[in-house]
Order: structure tokens, then sequence, then C-alpha cells
């Protein structure tokens, strides 16, 4: 669950160091971040999502501190960090306020549950309170070295599990959980350390994009939309690619090649400078022109590393340029009430001279039984 800490422990200081300068340019004394990518991104830890409070406490002005359960501080190894461990009997809570007397202005981590949030806005009367992505997500937007090539490394290993599907998946017969099982079987013997999802969509369903597979019987001649990834080292996969059972009717041949159009023109719009708005413009344009856009029901694609979505986000009114090291998905679908859907996704990292595809998968439409 935890990315591995040796031999990084230079990159996470850096990190923080990069964060730093962030917050002492837009004035926020100090973040205050828990559960979620955070831990991760800037001390290689993954705090546990309970009741016991972890919190990391970043000083734009001093080194930071980690208020941890007594019981997770064995798995803390940075010597910069200040941990401040906790027993029963203390209050976590007033060690964090304690820790941030004086702050004006703070940062609070997007995933930070509630309960913790309301009595940390009762002992911190008169503090400003902004979401901490504001200042973390800059940072994790540009994806280094280390983080391209675990990002690769999960794409190719469910590259690898659509190379077996035809042969290794039986899809007519079988109930939709029956796949989205099969998907995350494969992805973990391909190289991931956890699948965490798979929509396996089949007929109908396939016009819903977050279907969430269940008990129905897959029939023959359908299509079944199937969105899988799971994480490489903390990073995610994400891919979409659209079977059919037997042969498809000329319909389903035609929605997916439009389909398939409208993610080629996706990914050949980037490059350095181009606005994100414009990637979800090159892929909506392709699917309007065939008189299907009323069926593109989604922005076209997301950020993604520690978490399956962040920024940036690939949505018309996102002027956000693109960068070399993002890395986002960009999976147009179309999808038919009632009737049917595809979708075809793809991950892609921008470079400095365009476009890096992660995932090489076919994308053509495939029959399987
Ligand atoms: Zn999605
Ligand atoms: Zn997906
Ligand atoms: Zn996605």
């Amino acid at each position: 669950m935890t990315p591995s800490v040796g031999g990084l422990q230079n990159g996470y200081k850096s990190r923080l160091g990069r964060l730093q300068e962030v917050m002492t340019r837009e004035g926020v004394d100090v973040l205050l971040l828990s559960v979620g990518p955070d831990l991760p991104y800037l001390i290689g830890y993954e705090a546990m999502a309970s009741e016991r409070l972890t919190m990391l406490i970043v000083h734009s002005d001093a080194d930071p501190q980690l208020v941890i359960p007594e019981l997770e501080a064995p798995r803390i190894e940075a010597e910069y960090l200040d941990v401040l461990s906790w027993v029963e009997l203390d209050d976590p809570i007033r060690m964090v306020a304690d820790a941030c007397k004086g702050a004006q202005v703070a940062g609070l981590g997007d995933h930070t549950w509630s309960v913790f949030m309301m009595r940390l806005q009762d002992h911190l009367d008169g503090v400003k309170w902004q979401p901490a992505s504001t200042y973390t997500g800059s940072l994790r937007m540009i994806k280094d070295e280390h983080e391209v090539e675990a990002l690769r490394a999960a794409a190719h290993g469910v590259d690898r599990v659509l190379a077996r599907v035809p042969g290794a998946v039986r899809f007519g017969g079988r109930t939709e959980l029956d796949v989205a099982r099969d998907l995350k079987r494969m992805a973990e013997e391909e190289g991931h350390d956890d699948a965490d999802f798979a929509i396996v969509a089949s007929g109908p369903n396939g016009a819903s994009p977050h279907h969430d597979p269940g008990r129905r019987v897959i029939q023959g001649g359908e299509t079944v939309v199937c969105d899988f990834g799971g994480r490489v080292d903390g990073y995610h996969s994400d891919v979409t690619r659209t079977f059919v059972v037997g042969e498809p009717t000329s319909e389903m041949a035609e929605v997916h090649s439009v389909v398939l159009e409208a993610n080629r023109a996706g990914r050949a719009a980037v490059r350095p400078g181009v606005a994100c708005q414009q990637i979800d413009r090159a892929a909506r344009q392709v699917i309007t022109g065939a008189g299907y856009g009323d069926y593109f029901i989604h922005r076209t694609g997301h950020g993604i590393g520690l978490e399956v979505h962040e920024h940036p986000y690939m949505v018309e009114g996102n002027e956000q340029v693109l960068q070399p090291g993002m890395a986002f998905s960009i999976e147009p679908g179309i999808y038919l009430p009632r009737r049917f859907g595809v979708r075809i996704e793809d991950i892609a990292v921008c470079d400095p001279s365009g476009i890096d595809e992660l995932n090489r998968a076919p994308r053509e439409l495939v029959s399987v039984d």
C-alpha cells in the first residue's frame, strides 16, 4: 500500500522544499495533510484512514512535523521529520492546533475527515482555510521521471491484460462481475500491487459511464465496455477498451469507429503549450461532427498519478496549459441510452516533443466469445 521509501528520501525532501516555496509565494502559513495522496507524495507514507488522527504539518518556514498515533510511528523513517507520536489519552487535535499557533492562512488536505476539520476549526479560531490541493496540485501535476516510469509500468501491465483478454476471458453467458474479477486478477498477475477497479458494462449498461458491474449475464451480440486499473508503486493505471461478443452490428461498428477517431484526435492534439480544453475540443469535435454530440456526456480526460482522477482535467473551460510531465487520460465515449455504449481510454504524458503514449494496446473493436 505504501510506496517504497528507501533511496527516494532526497526526492521527498526536495518536494517538501518546493512546496514550501509555493506556500511562501502564495502566503499560506501551514498545510495540514492527512489521508489521501499528500503524504505518499511528500514523505512516502500513506496514513491509515481511521479515527486515529495522522497529520503532517508543513510550515512555510520551519521543518515539517508529523502527528501520528504511537502504534503507527514505527512505520516512519524520515529523519528530517519531527515526529510527534501520541498515545490514547493525548488529544492529537490539540497537538496540531498548538503546532499551528499564529497561523493566519492554513491549507487542509482535501480528503481529511470532516470530523477532524470541525474540531480543528474550533481550536484555530480566525484562521482562513483553503483546500491544500490549491498548493500541492501544481507540484503533483508535473510528474518526475520516477513517477512517469511507475505510470508506464502500470499502463504496460493493463496493456498485457488486454492482449490476453480475447483468448483468456469468456464473456457470453457469464456475469459482469465474473469478467470484472478476471480483469482484476489478471492486472495483479501482470505486475499490479493491487487492482482497485474494474467497470464491466454490457449491452444497455454500457450507456452508463461509471456502471457498477453486477449480476447481469452478458449476451451474444452485445458490446462490453471494460474500464479497469490499479496501482504499481502507488501510481495508477486506467484503461478502457470496448469488446463485442461475436459480431458487431453495423451501428456498433460505426459508433466504435467514431470514438476511435475521437480518441486519435485527442492524442494528436497533445503537445506543450496547448490548453487542456483543446484536448477536449479535439475529441468532441469528431463526435459532434458525426452527429453523436449529445451522447458524449463527460469530459475527455483527467490527470492521473497517486490518484486515479486528479488535476489537470481535459474539460471545456480549463485553460491550464499542458507542460512536459503532465499525465492524463484521453477517453471519449458515446453512450446511447438503454442500448449500448463505447469508450476508448488511454493514458498519455505530455513530453517536450508532443505525446508519450503510455498505453499501446490495440484500439480496434475486438470480437470475444
Ligand atoms: Zn471515469
Ligand atoms: Zn477508466
Ligand atoms: Zn479514466
